[in-house]
């Protein structure tokens, strides 16, 4: 939950999640749209997705997860990343898990851009001052709390406890820059089939990537001449993961919708709607 999301938002769904399912086996038996329902509001439910198809794939092993780093990295949804969280965090292992919190941890000690940080090298440099106490899972947890705490974004370094040792804080000659995420632009158009009975035509099949099994309406790349019939409601932007959308909001009166398209009632709370269309059937709503 907390991949893109914040901890303060997170606290209400994570306690809300776990009431309902306390552990791998009660989410394994869960319906995919039972757990989407306990989802909604997170967003980016891919990770949801993830998480009850690990749940599914691991009752075969009794639900207890896989003590390698190689298997452990064939659950669904588990990178590189995950895989070393989970197994500091449940078997204790040696290992140091590097999300953008602890790489700016790293890159300030050393003073060296992010970019050239070597991961294996940190660890193997530092085998015997990170790993001799044994308290490995501590040990990430630290370090991510150091990180938001101490060496946050704007640094505390008056109150850090090793600033003694950091050649961020000791260097005249800064050389940390900040890697910046790139986002690309997608002009799309989005063509949503209506009804007088405030209903709204959604699909979950489409062919753009970023938003594979979403239910969404029908959504094209923008060209010049493929608008007859439609009219437009509005132009509006929105953010993907690392997309920034430019959107041309499109809508239509009509009886029919094409195949592997559903009604969906606007207004209702019924179904689990993702956020991006959310906003659009918003949008829609003001035709009313
Ligand atoms: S001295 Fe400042 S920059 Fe260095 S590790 Fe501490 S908080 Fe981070």
């Amino acid at each position: 939950m907390l991949q893109q999301t914040q901890v303060q938002t997170v606290i209400p769904y994570f306690n809300r999640f776990i009431d309902k399912y306390p552990n791998l086996k009660s989410l394994s038996r869960a319906k995919e749209k039972d757990v989407m329902k306990a989802w909604e509001g997170l967003g980016y439910y891919r990770r949801a997705r993830f998480l009850l198809a690990s749940a599914k794939k691991l009752e075969k092993n009794n639900f207890k997860l896989p003590r390698d780093f190689d298997e452990i990295k064939k659950l669904p949804g588990v990178g590189e990343y995950t895989a070393n969280v989970l197994l500091a965090l449940i078997y204790n292992n040696p290992t140091i898990a590097f999300d953008g919190n602890v790489k700016r941890i790293f890159s300030r000690i050393l003073n060296k851009n992010v970019d050239l940080l070597n991961q294996e090298k940190i660890k193997s440099d530092n085998q015997r001052a990170f790993f001799f106490h044994n308290r490995n899972s501590d040990f990430v947890e630290a370090l991510m709390e150091f990180g938001a705490l101490i060496c946050r974004p704007k640094p505390l370094c008056e109150k850090c406890p090793i600033k003694k040792n950091c050649l961020f804080k000791n260097s005249k000659t800064v050389s940390i820059t900040k890697t910046k995420i790139k986002k690309t632009t997608k002009k799309l158009d989005i063509f949503c089939y209506v009804t007088k009975r405030k209903q709204i035509g959604l699909t979950k099949k489409n062919n753009l990537g970023f938003l594979k099994d979403f239910l969404i309406p029908k959504i094209m790349i923008r060209e010049k001449n493929n608008k007859k019939n439609w009219s437009l409601l509005k132009n509006y932007s929105n953010s993907i993961s690392n997309k920034k959308l430019d959107i041309n909001l499109y809508y239509k009166f009509s009886k029919t919708i094409p195949k592997n398209f559903e009604w969906h009632s606007i207004g209702s709370n019924k179904e689990v709607i993702p956020s991006f269309t959310k906003k659009i059937i918003n949008h829609i709503e003001k035709l009313y």
